[in-house]
């Protein structure tokens, strides 16, 4: 398991609920989704309606279950989660829609992973708020119209363009999630080492910014990971060459790479001459699936600007060169 992945990792969910935001002004960084999300529950109230149907879609980590968390609190109503691979038989959608009460949020995580019979429940049961029922088989088949409480949906993807185009055109609100700012990133540290009771320098909260890939779940997992390392050496709070310290010998760089991107990048320079190559070849040579390469290892190098997808393959910018202390080559 990566340290510096943003999906979840094993014994992580039983932490998370403490440090999570239950409002939108606990809700740092993300400014145009939290202003519109604050119109839009403030509409929905005064109408006295439930509100539209959201969607929102990023990276692991950014904070999508955490927003669907805070649309429920802020309504005044209860959250259901559940996510797209759960959903397996359209009976599973049925019995959880059919137990919700009026203005309820359903959340649906991985959306894109719906079956598409499950999804295909779920169209009229976002327009229209009902569920159609097939009885029997055959001639004698009769379609039951049921009607179901107002409802908000809530669903969450890093892959939007997976969606299907009727399930996406049925959410009011479509909401993509950036990755985070070194500032955001710090204060978000600053927030969860007040909660967790440790103490932190600005300049330490700032360092572990700048390694967290512009993902607060990174961020808060660096800072838990930073605190052991305190608290073992008897140290009271986390100062920077204390967290500089620690951040080393778990290996996470300056920039937040680790030893996987480490390996990607040196085997496009030594193998490939920094590339062009094919996304084939390189998962070949270094042993990992091209479709992790693609989804989870590109992404950031790319945000950073060490990688760049071409026409004709993969190729290391200067930076990465630089980055990893080797002399950029002459073209
Ligand atoms: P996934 O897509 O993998 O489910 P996610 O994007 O839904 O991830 P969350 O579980 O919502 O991510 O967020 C991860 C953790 O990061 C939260 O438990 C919370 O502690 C912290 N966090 C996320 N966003 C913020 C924020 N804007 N301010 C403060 N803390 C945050």
């Amino acid at each position: 398991e990566r340290l510096v992945s943003g999906e979840v990792l094993g014994e992580e969910t039983a932490l998370e609920p403490s440090l999570r935001p239950q409002y939108l002004h606990e809700y740092i960084g993300q400014d145009k989704i939290k202003e519109n999300l604050k119109v839009f529950i403030e509409a929905a109230k005064l109408r006295e309606e439930t509100l539209d149907h959201v969607l929102l879609y990023g990276p692991p980590g950014l904070g999508k279950t955490t927003l669907a968390v805070i649309i429920a609190n802020e309504m005044g109503v209860k959250l259901r989660a559940t996510s797209g691979p759960a959903l397996e038989r359209p009976g599973d959608l049925a019995a959880l829609l059919t137990s919700l009460e009026p203005g309820d949020v359903l959340f649906i995580d991985e959306i894109h992973r719906l079956p598409r019979a499950v999804e295909e429940v779920l169209y009229p049961a976002m327009e229209d708020y009902c569920l159609d029922i097939t009885i029997g088989k055959g001639p004698d088949a009769r379609t039951l119209r049921l009607d179901l409480p107002p409802f908000t949906l809530v669903g969450a993807t890093t892959r939007a363009g997976a969606l299907s185009a009727p399930l996406r055109d049925r959410f009011g609100v479509i909401s993509r999630l950036e990755y985070y700012h070194v500032d955001q990133l710090a204060q978000i540290i600053e927030r969860a080492a007040a909660i967790l009771q440790i103490g932190i320098e600005r300049e330490a909260a700032l360092e572990l910014a700048r390694r967290a890939r512009g993902t607060p779940r990174i961020a808060n997992r660096l800072l838990r990971r930073v605190r052991d390392f305190a608290q073992v050496r008897g140290e009271g709070g986390i100062t920077l060459p204390l967290a500089v310290e620690a951040l080393e010998r778990l290996q996470v760089d300056r920039l937040g790479l680790d030893q996987i991107d480490h390996k990607l990048l040196s085997a496009m320079i030594e193998k490939f001459a920094g590339g062009p190559v094919g996304l084939e070849t390189l998962a070949a040579v270094i042993g990992e699936e091209a479709q992790t390469i693609e989804e989870v290892y590109e992404p950031y190098l790319m945000q950073i600007g060490l990688l760049q997808r071409t026409p004709r393959g993969r190729v290391v910018t200067p930076a990465a060169y630089t980055h990893l202390g080797m002399e950029v080559p002459k073209r």
